[in-house]
C-alpha cells in the first residue's frame, strides 16, 4: 500500500510517500515557512530527477498540503495518476497521553481525544490536529491513522511511570512518565531483534536513540519497561540543548539568583542547556564537540565527558531493570554515525560485559553489529526510521479493521 506520512509542526510539514509492500520511499519533501511569509516547498522522487524545489507562499497548512498533493500527482513531476492510489495517511502525533496504546484510526471521537492531549504537548498536538485537518480537506476519502510518540511506552509498569509525588496528582492532573521517541524506539528494537535473527519476544535489548532530542529505552520482549524521558521530552539524559533531569529545587535556585522569570529559566532548561550550555555556548551539535574536544578545549572537553557519563548511567541502571541485556543499539543522529561516543560509552562499560569491536565500530556503514565475539551483550548501530515505522504501523491498523 502506498501509505503518505504526514509530520506537521505549526511552521513546516514533512512528508513521505512510501511503498510498504517494499518498504521503500517513493518521494519525500518539506512545505518550510507556513503561515509566517517567505514559504518554500521541496519534492525528492527517488532513484528519478524529477523533484523539484521552489518558493511558494504558505498562508496556512492546507495550502501546503494542496501543494504537495499536486506535485505528487502532477503529469510531469507525480508519482502517482491519482490521489486515490494514495492507500491512507499516517500523522505523526506527537502526544497520545495515556489514552493511546498503540496507533489509531482516525474518527471524529479519536480527534476529540488527539485535541484533549494538547495540554501535555501545547507546541506539538495543535499542529499535528491541523495537519489532519488539511490533509481531510484535501482526501475527503483517504483513511487517516494516528501514530503516537507516546504509545509504544504505555506498556511501562506502575513502578516506572510513576514520580515520588502524592498520588493525587497523578489522579487528579495526569503527572507521571509518558516517554517520547516511541516510534524510533519500536522500530529499532524491532531491526535489532531481526538482526540477531530471534523472536522479538526473546530479546532484552537498551536502545540509545541519540540525536539533537535523546532517549534511552529498556525493551523486554518488544515492550517498553523503562525509558528516560518522562512526563515531557525535558527529561532523561543530557541532549543538545535540552537539560536532561536534574533536581526540581534547581529551577527555584535559578529563578532566585539569576532574577529571571519562570518560563525563561524554564526556556533555559531547554534551549541553551545540555551540551550547548555545558560547551559555554560552543554548540549543540556533537561534530563540532567532537573537534574542539580534539583541538584540546576544555569547554568541549567537559560537555562531551558529561553527556557520555549521564549515558552510561543510564545503561547501567536499565541493563539492571532488565536483569541483564541481550543487546545494546544505538539510532539517531549521534548514534548513527559518532563511532567515536560509541566507544566512550562502551569503554565504560566493560565492567558489564560489553566489549567494542573497534574495526567495525570505525568503519562500515547501516545496521551492524558492532561488538567483539567476546562481548557478553551484543552492541548494534542501526539507522532508525520513524516515517517508516509511521507507515509500517499505519498499514497494522488497517489490517486489523479489515479483520476485526
Ligand atoms: P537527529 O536529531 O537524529 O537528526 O541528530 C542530529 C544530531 O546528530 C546533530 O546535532 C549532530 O550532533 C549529530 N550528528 C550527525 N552526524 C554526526 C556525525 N558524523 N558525528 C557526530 N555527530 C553527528
Amino acid at each position: 500500500m502506498k501509505v503518505l506520512v504526514i509530520n506537521c509542526g505549526s511552521s513546516s510539514l514533512k512528508y513521505r510517500l512510501i511503498e510498504t509492500d517494499t518498504k521503500t520511499v517513493i518521494c519525500k519533501g518539506l512545505c518550510e515557512r507556513i503561515g509566517i511569509g517567505g514559504g518554500h516547498f521541496k519534492y525528492e522522487v527517488t532513484g528519478s530527477d524529477k523533484g523539484f524545489e521552489k518558493d511558494v507562499e504558505f498562508p496556512d497548512h492546507n495550502t501546503a498540503v494542496d501543494t504537495l498533493i499536486k506535485a505528487v500527482t502532477d503529469p510531469d513531476s507525480g508519482v502517482v495518476g491519482d490521489v486515490s492510489e494514495i492507500g491512507a495517511v499516517g500523522h505523526r502525533i506527537v502526544h497520545g497521553g495515556d489514552k493511546f496504546t498503540e496507533a489509531a484510526y482516525i474518527t471524529p471521537e479519536v480527534m476529540s481525544v488527539i485535541e484533549e492531549c494538547s495540554d501535555l504537548a501545547p507546541l506539538h498536538n495543535p499542529a499535528n490536529i491541523q495537519g489532519i485537518k488539511s490533509c481531510r480537506k484535501v482526501m475527503p476519502d483517504t483513511a487517516m491513522v494516528g501514530v503516537f510518540d507516546t504509545a509504544f511506552h504505555q506498556t511501562l509498569p506502575e513502578e516506572a511511570y510513576l514520580y515520588g509525588i502524592p498520588y493525587e496528582y497523578y489522579e487528579k492532573y495526569g503527572i507521571r512518565k509518558f516517554g517520547f521517541h516511541g516510534m524510533s524506539h519500536e522500530y529499532v528494537s524491532k531491526e535489532t531483534a531481526a538482526i540477531m535473527g530471534k523472536d522479538i519476544k526473546d530479546v532484552k535489548t537498551i536502545i540509545c536513540h541519540l540525536g539533537n532530542g535523546a532517549s534511552i529505552t529498556a525493551v523486554d520482549g518488544g515492550r517498553s519497561v523503562d525509558t528516560s524521558m518522562g512526563y515531557t521530552p525535558l527529561d532523561g539524559i543530557i541532549m543538545g540543548t535540552r537539560c536532561g533531569s536534574l533536581d526540581p529545587e534547581i529551577v527555584h535556585a535559578l529563578v532566585e539568583k539569576t532574577g529571571k522569570g519562570l518560563d525563561e529559566v524554564m526556556r533555559i532548561l531547554n534551549f541553551d542547556s545540555g551540551v550547548y550550555g555545558l560547551s559555554d555556548y560552543k554548540s549543540s551539535d556533537m561534530r563540532d564537540i567532537r573537534d574542539a574536544y580534539k583541538a584540546g578545549d576544555k569547554a568541549a572537553i567537559r560537555a562531551f565527558d558529561t553527556y557520555i557519563y549521564v549515558i552510561v548511567k543510564y545503561i547501567g541502571a536499565y541493563m539492571a531493570v532488565l536483569g541483564g541485556a541481550d543487546a545494546i543499539t544505538f539510532t539517531a543522529g549521534i548514534g548513527e554515525n559518532s563511532s567515536s561516543v560509541r566507544k566512550h560509552i562502551c569503554d565504560r562499560l566493560k565492567g558489564l560485559g560489553v566489549v567494542l569491536d573497534d574495526g567495525a565500530n570505525e568503519n562500515g556503514h547501516g545496521a551492524r553489529l558492532i561488538s567483539a565475539e567476546s562481548s557478553k551483550v551484543r552492541v548494534y548501530t542501526i539507522p532508525t526510521d520513524e516515517e517508516m515505522s509511521i507507515a509500517l504501523s499505519t498499514v497494522e491498523v488497517l489490517d486489523r479493521m479489515n479483520k476485526g
